[in-house]
């Protein structure tokens, strides 16, 4: 079959008593969505398991009123929330189905074979899910970093996520943080009129400098190589008194100082991970574990939605041609794993002789 040629799934299809899935999905962002799309177009039952209450993942909960300028075909750029939405209904038109408000606990292997395919147990917090193959897409964001001076205010004021734009028009904001998220967030703020305190611990922010002069140009309070010290309301508004032992009356405070790993969920997977906590991929997006691929910003070095979309498809396909096993592919993949097994032979010995050497 050409790679390009969609067969739909049968819409009489009882999805609801299935006895085993072809392919699950974890997380519905854009890496997962486009998996699903892929194999959905392929025939194949696919079920995604998100563990938020809508799909779309970090465009979607984390810039959903951001104008995305990078999406080819979309010259006028795009929302993330609108992004998110189209890529959704055409997942649902392809009868992908999803489970909201679950998250994957583990992947156990069983002992149950289907077409030549030894089925994997995907256990949720709400259920469990025979399949034969598994598409990792959870992204490597899961939780924002916390400001805990912040946090003890316990006001809906201070915002882990750009706020709706309503919800700060005109108004004082301190924008925290000095990463391109943070940068964004203070155009975004400026754009609606805004009056920007950006406050960066570092000497120098680690974003865009262009857009940090941007910034500042639109009349940013910038503030580098200083912190909040302390932090108090009075009557609607926050007095942040920071590290330089100035002060600065907000009526918001968007923080965006990055975010906790996924590790934990990785090494419960038992998959092999890099130095860095994101998961090993070989070529054909396959993890360590036969039958398990991951995709998106779990793995990637380049974290953009274009990126993530390319390898859902990618791994669909994959996962597509190894459920349908055409000779050809199976030859070509165990002719590569010769070749980095004998490369990792080859690097280990090399690494002892030079230890016996020294
Ligand atoms: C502030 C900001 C601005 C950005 N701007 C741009 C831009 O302009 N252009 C661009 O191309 N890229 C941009 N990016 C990057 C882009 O959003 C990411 O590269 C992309 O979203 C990665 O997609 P993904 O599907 O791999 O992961 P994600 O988008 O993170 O999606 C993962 C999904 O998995 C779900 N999930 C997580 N854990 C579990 C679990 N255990 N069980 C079930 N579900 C789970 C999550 O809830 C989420 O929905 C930006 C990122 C940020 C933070």
């Amino acid at each position: 079959m050409a790679d390009f040629k969609v067969t739909e799934l049968d819409p009489e299809l009882d999805f609801g008593n299935l006895s085993y899935w072809d392919v699950v999905i974890i997380g519905a962002g854009p890496a997962g969505l486009t998996a699903g799309l892929t194999t959905a177009h392929r025939a194949l039952t696919t079920l995604i398991i998100e563990a938020k209450d809508k799909p779309g993942g970090q465009p979607q909960f984390l810039y959903a009123d951001k104008r995305i300028v990078d999406i080819p075909g979309f010259p006028d750029g795009i929302t993330g929330e609108e992004l998110s939405a189209r890529v959704y209904r055409q997942a649902v038109d392809a009868l992908v189905q999803f489970r909201f408000n679950e998250e994957l606990v583990t992947i156990e292997d069983t002992k149950e074979i289907e077409k030549g395919d030894t089925l994997k147990r995907v256990v949720t917090s709400r259920g469990e899910y025979l399949c034969r193959k598994v598409i990792i897409a959870v992204g490597l964001l899961h939780f924002p970093r916390k400001l805990p001076i912040l946090d003890a205010l316990d006001s809906k004021k201070v915002h882990y996520k750009m706020p709706k734009i309503g919800d700060y028009e005109g108004e004082s904001v301190a924008v925290v943080g000095g990463g391109d998220s943070a940068l964004d967030a203070a155009v975004m703020v400026q754009q609606r009129n805004g009056r920007v305190h950006l406050i960066v611990r570092e000497e120098e922010q680690a974003g865009k400098a262009d857009t940090l002069e941007r910034v500042r140009e639109a009349g940013a309070d910038v503030r580098l190589s200083t912190e909040i010290a302390s932090a108090t309301l009075e009557g609607g508004q926050m007095k942040l008194t920071l590290t330089d032992e100035t002060s600065i009356d907000v009526e918001h405070a968007i923080v965006q100082i990055g975010f906790l790993s996924a590790k934990d969920t990785f090494q419960r997977l038992n998959v092999r991970l890099n130095e860095d906590g994101s998961i090993v991929i070989d070529p054909y997006f396959e993890t360590s574990r036969k039958g398990i691929f991951a995709v998106g910003d779990v793995h990637g070095d380049i974290k953009l939605v274009t990126v993530a979309w390319a390898e859902g498809i990618q791994a669909a396909i994959y996962a597509f041609k190894e459920i349908t096993s055409p000779y050809w592919l199976n030859e070509k993949r165990l002719r590569d794993l010769k070749i980095s097994l004998i490369g990792e032979k080859l690097a280990s010995d090399a690494s002892q002789l030079s230890k016996s050497r020294s």
